[in-house]
């Protein structure tokens, strides 16, 4: 018998050994994180079953049947399913355990029974690498299916994590295959021979990239977040007053470049001040986010709402002109004010509407003009729209 460097124990134990030192890592993390990771734990507590798992399938024939065999397989199996779980939980949807549990037990009994009653680790490794290799596809898909939904496109944590479930149930499959095909060697996992080094080498290795890869997964949510949140208010979740200004100067120079003006209109809430002082603050506040929602359902898929401080918010209409600028102002004046008398008091709003000119120097000249001319509209009685002449009179 030709004999190796490595033999699959001393493989599956430094996979334990490592798994453990990677599970200590991630538990590190998701106490360190900033913000809160949805499924980050569950991932954590994946990890952990992992390291126990190759513990105690490392430790066979020295420990009894049943805590390598069914306890080992068991562990390491729950592992896949809660990394899986975690995953679901990261994009906000929870697992259906039943099938999960159901397979796990079905699993569990099998391998109990091909190594207590009929042993034969052949049929043990068609049952334990076959459902691996199911729960790693199923896993993948779902990872590769979810960015679609997603706005900011495939983070490298989603692509690291199912490249790395690929390879694994590529592993897992080559390994089902074989084992159906062909008769195992007499020491079951700790078999020496290439294949078995290869096999247990491989998935220890897949296991320590996928926790990296849901590391990474959990490091793209927070800095995802964290940039949201940068540019975002955090009580209307328009965009802040900073990104209003970059969404101008992008508008202005295409306006450069292209010759097609855009234009903003200044919306401002009509004595707001009495809102707040007769029904409260908290009142008030649910005034402004109903107005945003109410706002970012009437204005077009392009147009952008941003709040200017206070109770002022600008949309921004990109490559629009006047006369169709003012058919969605008016729309906001009429129909973003609708509430349920029951829910909220009654408001009104003013604006001013601006488009922008080659003679605005920068952003703030047009939002001046808007400015001008929602004062304009508050002078004449409030409740009602103004536009601005394309120079303000004494700029
Ligand atoms: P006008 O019609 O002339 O605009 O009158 P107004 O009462 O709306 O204007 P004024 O500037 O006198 O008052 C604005 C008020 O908006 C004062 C301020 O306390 C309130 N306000 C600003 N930000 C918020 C907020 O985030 N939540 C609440 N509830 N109130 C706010
Ligand atoms: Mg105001
Ligand atoms: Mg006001």
């Amino acid at each position: 018998m030709s004999t190796y460097a490595l033999d699959p124990r001393t493989t599956v134990l430094i996979g334990s050994i490592t798994s453990g030192l990677m599970a200590m890592v991630l538990t590190l993390l998701a106490r360190a994180t900033p913000l809160p990771v949805p499924g980050l734990r569950t991932w954590v507590a994946g990890a952990w079953l992992v390291f126990a798992g190759l513990l105690l399938l490392g430790l066979r024939d020295w420990i009894s049947h049943l805590a390598t065999v069914t306890l080992g397989n068991g562990a390491f199996v729950l592992a896949y399913i809660a990394w899986l779980a975690g995953t679901r939980q990261h994009f906000g949807e929870r697992l259906r355990w039943g099938p999960w549990l159901l397979a796990w037990l079905a699993m569990a009994g099998a391998v109990t029974w091909f190594a207590e009653v009929q042993p034969s680790y052949r049929v043990r490794l068609v049952v334990v690498a076959g459902l691996c290799c199911f729960i790693s596809v199923h896993h993948a898909l779902v990872l590769l299916r979810y960015p679609q939904a997603e706005r900011f496109g495939r983070t490298l944590g989603i692509t690291l994590t199912s490249s790395w479930l690929g390879i694994l149930a590529i592993v897992y499959a080559a390994r089902t295959v074989h084992a159906a095909l062909f008769p195992q060697g007499d020491s079951g996992l700790l078999t020496q021979d290439a294949i078995q080094i290869i096999y247990t080498g491989s998935f220890t290795v897949c296991n320590l990239l996928l926790v990296i890869g849901f590391a990474t997964m959990a490091s793209d949510h927070v800095r995802a977040r964290i940039e949201e949140q940068a540019v975002r208010d955090p009580l209307t979740g328009t965009l802040n007053r900073q990104a209003l200004f970059e969404c101008l100067e992008r508008e202005r120079s295409r306006h450069g470049r292209t010759g097609q003006p855009f234009c903003i209109a200044m919306l401002d809430v009509d004595h707001f001040k009495k809102i707040n002082d007769g029904h409260g603050h908290p009142v008030g506040d649910r005034v402004l986010v109903h107005l945003c929602r109410r706002m970012a359902a009437l204005v077009r898929p392009h147009d952008v709402v941003a709040r200017y401080g206070g109770e002022e918010f600008v949309v921004v209409m990109p490559q629009t002109r006047l006369p169709e600028a003012a058919l969605v102002a008016e729309r906001i004046l009429l129909e973003a004010v609708q509430v349920d008398r029951l829910a909220m008091p009654a408001f009104t709003v003013s604006i001013g509407l601006a488009e922008s000119s080659t003679d605005d120097a920068t952003a703030e000249a047009i939002v001046a003009r808007a400015d001008a001319a929602l004062y304009q509209a508050k002078a004449r009685g409030r409740n009602r729209l103004e536009r601005a002449a394309l120079r303000l009179v004494n700029a």
